[in-house]
C-alpha cells in the first residue's frame, strides 16, 4: 500500500516539497487542502498544478478509509464501519453528548491485548493503523456531523476519544503523529483539551505514557485492584502491575495537570466484589483520579455477565465514602452494538449480508 497524504504532519509538507523541487507554498496549500478543507480528492486541489498533482498520486493516496456500514441507535449514536484499502475493518462512533459530540476512534485493526470482556480481542491484533487512518476516521465523523448536527448542539463542536478498537499505546508512533495533526493549527486545531486517550495499560504502553509530553485527557483500564486479578480479566497489560499503570497515570496527571480516569468493568461475580472496591478506593484516595464504573457491554458469545444496579451502586458508595470520586457510564448505543469491536465482528460472521449506505 502506499502511504496516505494524511499520514504526515503539516509541518512536513512544505519541506517534501521542497525536496521535490517545487516551492515550499505548495506543501502548505496541500495540508490546507487534506487538513482545513477535508478535500478528499486530489483532482479538486485546483490551485495546485495539474503535473504536481499526478506525481503526487503516483506515490501517496488521498483516502485510506470507505463507510462501509453507517448505523443509527435509538439514542442518537452513531456506529461507522469502515473499509481500508487492505480490505481490513474499523469501527468508529459518534455520541451525542449534552452540548457536544464525542468521536470514539479505533487505533489498531484488531487489539493484542486479549481483555476478557472486549469483542476487539476476539481476533487477536491484524495491525497498527497508519496516522492518516486515524486522522481521516475524525474528518470521516465531522463530515458527518456536519450533514447531519444533533440538533441540542449548537456549534460546540466534538471530543475525540481512542477508545474504538486497538490499544492506542501499542501503535504508539502513528498515535503520536495523530496527536501532532489533530492539534496543529494547520492540521484539525483541535484543542488538545478535547482529546481522550484510554489504554489498559501495558508494561511498554506505560513506556510510552512517561514519555508523551501532551496535556491530552487519560483514561486507564486497571481490570481487578491486585496483580492477580488484573491479569484475570487482562492477561496481556496485567503484565504490568496495578502499582506500576497507577503510578505510571499519577506521573502523567501531575505532568499534564489534569486528573486521570481510571475506567472500572464491573463484571458480575468478578470485578465488582465490595473487596475490590474497597482496595481500589484505597489505590485511588488522595490522588489526581476519579473513577467510571462501567457496567459490562454483554457480548453474544460469552457467560460474563453485567452488575446487577443494586451493586453497582453499593460500589460506588464504598469509593464516594473514601472520598473517590466515582461515576456510573452507562455506554450508549446498546441496540446497534456499540460496544467495541461487535459491529465488525458479525460483519465477518455474514459479509453479504449488510449492504453499503445509500448515501
Ligand atoms: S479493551 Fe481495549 S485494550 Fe483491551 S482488548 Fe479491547 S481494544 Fe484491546
Amino acid at each position: 500500500m502506499k502511504p496516505l497524504l494524511r499520514d504526515i504532519v503539516p509541518d512536513d509538507w512544505p519541506n517534501l516539497m521542497t525536496a521535490r523541487g517545487e516551492p515550499a507554498y505548495r506543501g502548505r496549500q496541500l495540508a490546507h487542502w487534506l487538513f482545513r478543507q477535508s478535500e478528499w480528492s486530489l483532482e479538486t486541489m485546483t490551485n495546485l498544478p495539474a503535473s504536481l498533482r499526478e506525481r503526487l498520486a503516483e506515490d501517496w493516496d488521498p483516502t485510506g478509509l470507505e463507510v462501509v456500514e453507517r448505523k443509527v441507535a435509538a439514542d442518537g449514536t452513531r456506529k461507522f464501519l469502515f473499509r481500508l484499502r487492505d480490505a481490513q475493518t474499523v469501527e468508529s462512533v459518534i455520541i451525542p453528548m449534552e452540548n457536544h459530540a464525542t468521536f470514539c476512534i479505533s487505533s489498531q485493526v484488531g487489539c493484542a491485548m486479549a481483555c476478557r470482556f472486549c469483542a476487539t480481542a476476539r481476533g487477536g491484533l491484524v495491525r497498527g493503523l497508519s496516522p492518516g487512518e486515524i486522522v481521516e476516521q475524525v474528518q470521516r465523523l465531522a463530515a458527518d456531523l456536519v450533514d447531519n448536527p444533533f440538533p441540542q448542539h449548537g456549534d460546540r463542536g466534538f471530543n475525540v476519544v481512542f477508545m474504538g478498537m486497538g490499544e492506542p499505546l501499542d501503535n504508539y508512533p502513528a498515535v503520536r503523529t495523530a496527536l501532532d495533526i489533530f492539534t496543529a493549527p494547520e492540521g484539525l486545531g483541535l484543542s488538545v483539551r478535547r482529546v481522550q486517550l484510554s489504554t489498559s495499560a501495558p508494561p511498554h504502553g506505560l513506556v510510552h505514557l512517561d514519555a508523551l509530553d501532551l496535556p491530552v485527557g487519560l483514561t486507564i483500564s486497571l481490570g481487578g485492584s491486585d496483580d492477580a486479578a488484573r491479569r484475570k480479566v487482562m492477561p496481556v497489560s496485567g503484565k504490568a502491575s496495578v502499582t506500576e499503570a497507577l503510578d505510571a497515570a499519577e506521573r502523567f496527571a501531575r505532568r499534564s495537570g489534569r486528573r486521570v480516569t481510571v475506567a472500572w468493568v464491573l463484571i458480575d461475580g468478578s470485578t465488582d466484589q465490595l473487596e475490590q472496591a474497597e482496595n481500589l478506593a484505597r489505590l485511588t484516595a488522595n490522588r489526581p483520579f476519579k473513577v467510571n464504573l462501567i457496567p459490562l457491554n454483554e457480548l453474544d458469545d460469552d457467560d460474563l455477565a453485567a452488575t446487577g444496579s443494586e451493586r453497582i451502586l453499593a460500589f460506588q458508595r464504598v469509593l464516594a465514602d473514601a472520598g473517590v470520586p466515582a461515576f456510573i457510564r452507562v455506554s450508549g448505543g446498546r441496540d446497534i452494538g456499540a460496544a467495541c469491536g461487535q459491529l465488525r465482528r458479525r460483519r465477518q460472521g455474514r459479509v453479504d449480508e449488510i449492504a453499503p449506505p445509500s448515501s
